[in-house]
């Protein structure tokens, strides 16, 4: 088995609001190239939103949830709420810097500041999410 995988945050979860403003599909954008990287896994907060509870349960259950939302309105972080599912790593765009507007044509820069900070937002507390025995979900377990 590679290493390789341990390396990458397979049981990260991320969860972004997806709104539709520029800050929304910022956060989504970085969900999904993050995905695409192995830098955790997007997941829907929108089943979250509609109590599913397989969607409830798994958020419940991660050691690596990270919550995206583009501005101070913070819907993912109520939706988790909500749910009763507890707030862990959490990200707002606009702290950093980023104006709100509706143009979702994405700048580039921003997409990677976005990725830059869900990632800075695990430091120190994520190092071995990748290697629960027993329960992981990634190539590791
Ligand atoms: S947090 Fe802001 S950008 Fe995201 S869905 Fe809510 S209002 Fe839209």
């Amino acid at each position: 088995m590679s290493d390789e995988c341990c390396t990458k945050n397979q049981d990260v979860m991320i969860l972004a609001c997806s709104g539709a403003s520029n800050l929304g599909q910022l956060a989504n954008q970085a969900a999904v190239e993050l995905t695409r990287e192995g830098f955790g896994k997007m997941f829907c907060v929108a089943a979250i939103g509609a109590h599913l509870p397989t969607f409830v349960e798994a958020a419940k259950k991660s050691e690596g949830l990270i919550t995206v939302d583009g501005c101070a309105v913070g819907c993912a972080r109520k939706i988790l709420e909500h749910a009763d599912v507890p707030l862990q790593a959490y990200v707002v765009l606009y702290d950093l810097g980023i104006e709100k507007n509706s143009n979702t044509n994405l700048i580039p820069s921003e997409v990677e500041k976005v990725k830059a900070a869900v990632k800075d937002s695990l430091k120190g507390r994520m190092t071995t999410v990748s290697v629960h025995a027993g329960k992981s979900r990634s190539c590791c377990g």
